[in-house]
Order: C-alpha cells, then structure tokens, then sequence
C-alpha cells in the first residue's frame, strides 16, 4: 500500500465523517465512525507492517551480503586483561610474560595464566630471546625477538559461503625481529621477510586473485606462475588464518585478526601476501617479501 493512497483514503474519511456529523441522526453517525475506524486501523497496521516485513526479508537474505563477508568461528580463550601488566616469578620476583612455562631468570617451572596451543614449529623462541640466523645473502646475521604472533589456520568443511572457516588444529609462529625482519612458519616453510609494504584490495585483485584462483581451482596442484616486481613468481600455498593471540611489539598485526594468504616463491626468494578481511577485522593488507631459509638456519 503507497503512502499517498493510505493519506487519500484518510482524507475520504474525515470528510465523511464531518459531513455525517452534520447531517445524519447520532446512532447512525456512531455506526459510520467505528466503520471508518476499523478501516483506518487497518489501512495503518499493513502500512507500517509492509515495509519491516520487507527489511526482515532482506536480512535474511543470504545475496545482500557483501561477498567479502566470510564467517570465521574461533573458540572462546579467556584472557585476564587487567592481570597482564605486572607478573612475578614466584620463585625470584623476576618480571614474566603471561605465556612463560619457566622463569627466565631462575628456571622454575610456571603455570602460564594463559594457557595457549604450542606453536608447531620455533615453540621456544621467546620475547628478548637472541637468535642467530643464515641470511641467504649476507651469511650469519643476528636477531633480537621484539614480537611474537601466534596464527591459527583455517579451513572450510565444505566449500560455500554460508560453510564457516574454523580451526584446522595447526598453529604456527611469526617474529617481528630487530634488526627489523619478520621471521614466519607455515607448514614446513621458513621465510625471513625484510621488505614490508601496504597494498589496497585494487592491488590484490589485479595482480594476485587471479593466479590464486586458478591455483584454488586445481586444488592447489597445478603450476601457477606469475610475474610481480620484476621477478617471476610461481604459487607455493594459498589459505586462511586468524591471529590467535600476538604479545611484545614490532607487528602491525592484532589478535581476532583474520584474512587469507598467497605465498609464492621465486629461486630462494620469497614472497607473503595478507590479505585481510576489510570490515575492521584489525589488519592492513600488505605484502612482504623475502627468502626462504632452512629450520636448521635458525639457532637460538
Ligand atoms: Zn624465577
């Protein structure tokens, strides 16, 4: 029912009931005003009603959905916010981190207030730790651990929009190291990253999500290669992480972010793209790029 019909109809019966008030007996009058009552109600409850039935509608209508929208469910860890800042070693009053298993200092054992999963590869490289890395270019470099990252991976039981990403149960690490690099596992894969810039969706979507998607589309088998930067590039894993929890500094990226990754290589080179869900999912899409090294090339 269009509004200008309903003000029509309203108007009809004002001036019925006006003329009626002057010229028919009172009984008469009483019977015409409920009539014109019960017509008005009407008229004014499928008036109202019309329009939220339709926004109810729309709600549940799955293709109104932006298709970037992607339903990510993670469990539920409790974290002490306000008990975080201040942690002693029981043992020596040494300062500790929420997630320490043994006291730096004096090497008691801890029960850590947060009780994390263990990252599958470079479990003890902890905050402040030293570490000594075989850069493939400029032989032994060493590091100091600024920040640390723990991903969670993700996976669809079956594929579609409405399936949710939840937890596939492997957790991996990421260093924001000083001098500044970014040291990061996944799977069997280990990148020491040094080159970080920003990228907008427009970049990904020009020169990434095609050769991703044919590399999605045989499943992850076939040779999908591609040229960016001025090198040639060929398609090692695509996916999709959260980030489970992130402590110390030197990272851009927070905890509850999410988004998909594209990791692609070229001879020893290496090259990260993260690509997060726009909406305020918490990170900035970027690309780093860098080596791939061996495990045995990390010594802490
Ligand atoms: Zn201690």
């Amino acid at each position: 029912m269009s509004t200008s019909k309903s003000w029509l109809i309203c108007a009809v019966l004002v001036l019925v009931m006006f003329v009626g008030f002057s010229f028919l007996p009172p009984t008469v009058y009483l019977f015409g005003a409920i009539l014109a009552f019960v017509i008005g109600n009407t008229e004014s409850k499928t008036g109202a009603s019309a329009p939220l039935a339709r926004l109810t509608m729309a709600m549940n209508q799955p293709s109104v959905q932006p298709l970037t929208t992607t339903r990510v469910e993670l469990p539920e860890r409790k974290m002490p916010d306000n008990i975080l800042a201040d942690l002693k070693c029981p043992s020596c009053g040494a300062n500790i981190k929420p997630t320490d298993k043994t006291c730096a200092f004096c090497g008691s054992s801890l029960q850590p207030l947060l009780d994390l999963p263990e990252p599958a590869k470079l479990g003890g490289l902890e905050i402040g730790k030293s570490l000594r890395l075989v850069h493939p270019r400029k032989g032994a470099q060493d590091y100091r651990v600024r920040g640390r990252l723990l991903f969670t991976e993700l996976w669809q039981a079956s594929r579609g929009p409405q399936v949710p990403w939840t937890p596939t149960g492997n957790y991996f690490a990421g260093f924001a190291l000083e001098p500044v690099a970014y040291l990061l596992n996944w799977q069997d894969r280990f990148y020491l990253l040094e080159d970080r810039r920003a990228l907008t969706d427009m970049d990904i979507n020009r020169d990434f999500v095609p050769y991703a998607r044919q590399f999605a589309q045989s499943d992850q088998t076939a040779r999908v290669e591609f040229s960016y930067g001025g090198a040639h590039w060929q398609m090692v894993d695509i996916g999709r992480f959260a980030i489970e929890f992130e402590e110390g500094e030197g990272s851009q990226l927070h905890k509850g972010a999410f988004g998909r990754f594209i990791h692609a290589s070229s001879g020893d080179q290496a090259l990260v793209v993260n690509d997060f869900q726009s909406g305020g999912s918490g990170g900035q899409d970027t690309l780093w790029r860098g080596f791939l090294i061996k495990e045995t090339d990390i010594m802490f």
